[in-house]
């Protein structure tokens, strides 16, 4: 356990998290939403703090990251607890508990992640980092005086006075916009839709930022939710790429696998405003990346992942910029 950072002293012995717009006023010996956080006699703790739940390399493409160094692999890590409860989650396992994992701590996961071959960094995902914010926040630090990347795979579900003493340690964020009402993010999540944009434009002003939707079934799959999302990420950056994931049921929701016509038709729509549109969780389907100049396949992913049509950060054929971070 460790005091929390973002929170203040109440009367009563009650403390006020600030570290998520959920702002929980907990009482002494409560938790809040995320459960990691308990009020002990009118101190904050993070109760996740050094525990891991979770750890393995990933090729980057897992996260889904397409535009940071493409074909590498970053050691990925993980704690429990989450700020949403998502009906669909896929590691509800880890997010929706606050059993205890085995125990690790910063310099662990730094010392970890320099003796693995070929890896780039570190990535915070499989639960919510944000909620394991003292020790990311630690760990980051360190991996960056190593000469680490770190990245964050996200809800984006953070106050912005942590957010933003977070950022300068964080190299790549994919973070979740999960629909575009705040309905859906209220009645499937239990979030809001609102602090979560707020993350997408701050995070990409100083960080490489690419998002992902999961498109579900009969929730959030109409055309004009997608071209709402995509539109509202070009008027950012129309080089934000956007990943539309397939949704399968999962934990409490059983609604129909996305329909591939309904992954097809959402990709031509996103397309329309952004430049980078790409289909997740769909064996089989071309991921390539497209030069959206000349659009030659700057980046192939087949059975080999190589990004040899890009030249310092450019399309070899016809040299326009393409967003992100290469290893050309
Ligand atoms: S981080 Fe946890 S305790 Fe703090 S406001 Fe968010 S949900 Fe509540």
């Amino acid at each position: 356990m460790k005091e929390a950072m973002y929170y203040k002293k109440l009367d009563d012995n009650r403390v006020l998290c600030n570290l998520c717009p959920h702002n929980c006023n907990i009482k002494d010996g409560g938790k809040g939403v995320c459960r990691v956080r308990e009020n002990i006699s009118g101190v904050l703790y993070s109760l996740n703090y050094d525990r891991i739940s979770a750890i393995a390399m990933d090729p980057i493409e897992k996260k889904p990251l397409y535009h940071f160094y493409p074909g590498s692999y970053i050691l990925s890590a993980g704690s429990v607890g989450c700020n949403f409860k998502c009906s669909f989650c896929q590691n509800y396992s880890i997010s929706q508990t606050d059993e205890a994992a085995d125990e690790i701590t910063p310099e662990d996961l730094v010392y970890t992640a320099l003796s693995q071959k070929n890896n780039i960094g570190i990535a915070y995902t499989y639960n919510e980092p944000s909620i394991w914010y003292e020790f990311v926040y630690e760990a980051s630090k360190l991996a960056r005086e190593k000469g680490l990347k770190n990245v964050l795979v996200t809800n984006g579900f953070i106050s912005e006075e942590p957010l933003k003493k977070l950022l300068p340690f964080i190299d790549a964020l994919n973070i979740d916009v999960k629909a575009f009402t705040e309905k859906y993010y209220r009645d499937v999540c239990k979030g809001m839709l609102e602090p979560v944009k707020r993350t997408v434009m701050i995070a990409s002003e100083k960080c490489h930022v690419e998002v992902t939707t999961l498109v579900v079934t009969d929730l959030n799959d109409s055309m004009d939710e997608i071209g709402q999302i995509a539109k509202w990420l070009s008027s950012i950056n129309r080089d934000i790429p956007l990943h539309l994931s397939r949704y399968f049921p999962n934990y409490k929701l059983y609604n129909d696998p996305t329909p591939v016509n309904t992954l097809i038709a959402a990709k031509e729509e996103a397309e329309k405003y952004l430049n980078y549109v790409y289909i997740g969780n769909l064996w089989g389907y071309d991921s390539s990346t497209y030069c959206p100049n000349c659009k030659a396949a700057v980046v192939k992913r087949n059975d080999e992942i190589s990004d040899n049509g890009i030249s310092n950060g450019k399309c070899r054929f016809c040299g326009q910029k393409i967003y992100g971070r290469f290893n050309h």
